[in-house]
């Protein structure tokens, strides 16, 4: 059985790794998965999971993981990822990262690897005002930064504990970094 490419894209809110994210999926025709822009889009078209999202989103905080967990779970069992898929804005903590290997071990035909775009914080709080998303106001932005330090870091050791971890400057220019990310994602 052949595996699929499957990219874990990890790193703090503003890291551009949404932006790479989306250039990286269409230069390697898989598709990015972004749950941030998922959970917008929800909201936006006010479904039912939209409505149950939107006070999270709005104040930076975590969606519950039951949440999560099915979303991912529909995702990944869609035709169009079986040839690969980048994930951008999942696993945001520990237990999603252990739902996500389970997950994808049952699926059975994935090779995963985790990436971690580096940007110091200074960087960080610079990009995200420029951005002006409508998330991105600067209380919000502190809090998803401390949230990020809290829950999402862990993240990251998890995946160097098990040497399934990549980190890339995100300080370059943004074709810079795309470069890098095409040369340390192994195929
Ligand atoms: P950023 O790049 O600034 O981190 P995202 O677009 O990835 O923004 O996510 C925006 C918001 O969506 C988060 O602040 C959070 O409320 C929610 N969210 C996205 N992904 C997850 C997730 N995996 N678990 C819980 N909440 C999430």
């Amino acid at each position: 059985m052949s595996h699929a490419k499957g990219l874990i894209f990890l790193g703090p809110p503003g890291s551009g790794k949404g932006t790479q994210a989306q250039l990286l999926s269409e230069q390697l025709t898989i598709p990015h998965i972004s749950t941030g822009e998922m959970l917008r889009e929800a909201i936006t078209k006010k479904t039912k999971l939209g409505k149950r999202v939107q006070y999270y989103v709005n104040k930076g905080e975590l969606v519950p993981d039951e949440l999560l967990l099915n979303l991912i779970r529909e995702r990944l069992n869609q035709d169009d990822v079986q040839s690969g898929w980048i994930l951008d804005g999942f696993p945001r903590n520990v237990s999603q990262a252990t739902f996500l290997d389970k997950l994808l071990l049952e699926l059975g035909k994935f090779s995963e690897q985790a990436i971690n775009l580096e940007v110091s914080d200074n960087q960080l709080v610079k990009r995200l005002l420029l951005r002006g998303r409508e998330d991105d106001n600067e209380e919000t932005i502190r809090r998803r930064l401390e949230v990020y330090r809290e829950k999402t870091k862990p993240v990251i050791d998890y995946y160097q504990q098990q040497c399934r971890l990549t980190s890339v400057d995100g300080t370059p220019p943004l074709e810079r970094v795309t470069a890098s990310l095409k040369e340390v994602i192994t195929t």
